[in-house]
């Protein structure tokens, strides 16, 4: 097996993509039988613990209070709640729990404190963990992993060109920061983008540059196809086309080899044989569950159905590394600091974002 590379060009990303489709799918399904089973897809629950009234300007999303959108706000899920999600996501077929909060970044305090004991808890059930709870400090990311954290999602989005374009509340670098964070940490690292957004193949490609020019390389990645949501900036986007997925899911398997591809947003847009397409050309992950955060997904029956009729299995937790140790609170190493990080707010103005924004104002 050949060493990971890890100073892919974006031209060489860019001509991966733009190969012959059956020339690609043939390269990254060979890449992908060298470093993985592929008739094993891992399977992660995604929960919201916290919904909605986020401060960020993401354009995509709806959970950001500035845009007029149906989301249902909710104050952060207690601990049992989560268990008990958990306990259903485990009986089927789920190895992992993906708990997301719709925060800028953590802040120490009660809050982050009962997300610790969420992680304590649900690692007591042997599922991976993973968080995805904005920006966070070192500190903070050495007291995830001391609760038993497994992974931590956060994601580049789009190029740190075509980041300016979707997001004016943070930056690019503060992204690289926090997974530089989690990086000294065992923690594992979740990061990908969505597509759709409409950037150039460029910026798809920009992405997966940054992305795989990490050293190590996220251990997995999820893709995304933007599904665009009434009041938000990015509404009146078109549908990803298949084709492109499946492009963008083979040239990552490509660039990553040895990461999970996830299949994550979007995939109620796509057939079975579309996604069969993006098995085939590398993608070992999902997301099960009815609901993405706040975006629809496949029903978890739908999703076995499906595996049947591919001849898939769902992975066991801690196939790719052992399970982390839980620290109990009282035996902690890494206490509140109360930090107050200088995460950059560069406010950049984006015209579809502010027009949203305005159309809000109207609405309410
Ligand atoms: S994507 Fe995350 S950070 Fe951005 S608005 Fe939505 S919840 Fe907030």
């Amino acid at each position: 097996m050949s060493a990971t590379k890890h100073d892919w060009t974006k031209q060489e990303i860019i001509d991966i993509y733009n190969k012959p489709l059956m020339e690609l799918l043939y390269d990254a399904a060979t890449t992908h039988r060298l470093h993985h089973d592929p008739n094993t897809v891992q399977v992660s629950t995604l929960l919201s613990i916290k919904t909605g009234g986020c401060p960020e300007d993401c354009g995509y999303c709806p959970q950001a209070a500035r845009y007029h959108t149906d989301i249902e706000g909710n104050d952060l899920m207690s601990v049992q709640q989560v268990k008990a999600q958990a306990l259903r996501a485990k009986s089927s077929g789920s190895s992992r729990v993906c708990m997301g909060a719709a925060w800028r970044n953590v802040k120490d305090g009660e809050e982050f404190d009962q997300v610790l004991e969420m992680v304590r808890t649900i690692n007591k059930l042997d599922m991976e963990v993973c968080c995805t709870l904005g920006m966070i400090t070192e500190n903070q990311a050495k007291r995830l992993a001391e609760a038993g954290l497994y992974a931590y999602n956060h994601n580049l989005d789009s190029s740190e060109e075509y980041y300016k374009e979707v997001i004016s509340t943070r930056g690019f670098e503060d992204r690289l920061e926090t997974i530089d964070n989690v990086r000294k940490t065992n923690v594992t690292v979740c990061s990908g983008g969505i597509i759709g957004m409409g950037e150039a193949i460029e910026d798809r490609a920009g992405m997966l540059v940054a992305l795989s020019t990490l050293n190590p390389q996220p251990e997995s990645v999820p893709i995304n196809a933007l599904v665009a949501v009434d009041g938000t900036p990015l509404e009146d986007q078109e549908p990803v086309s298949i084709w492109d997925m499946v492009r963008m899911v083979a040239t990552t398997r490509i660039v990553m080899p040895e990461t999970q591809v996830r299949l994550s947003a979007g995939r109620t847009q796509m057939t079975r044989e579309g996604q069969a397409m993006c098995f085939f050309a590398g993608a070992n992950s999902i997301f099960a569950g009815d609901k993405l955060l706040t975006t629809p997904n496949p029903d978890v029956n739908e999703d076995m159905e499906m595996f049947k009729l591919l001849g898939l299995n769902p992975q066991k937790p801690f196939i790719k590394k052992m399970q982390p140790e839980t620290i109990e609170a009282k035996d902690s190493q890494y206490q509140d600091l109360g930090e107050k990080p200088k995460w950059t707010r560069p406010e950049h103005t984006i015209e579809r974002n502010e027009t949203a924004k305005q159309k809000s104002k109207l609405a309410n």
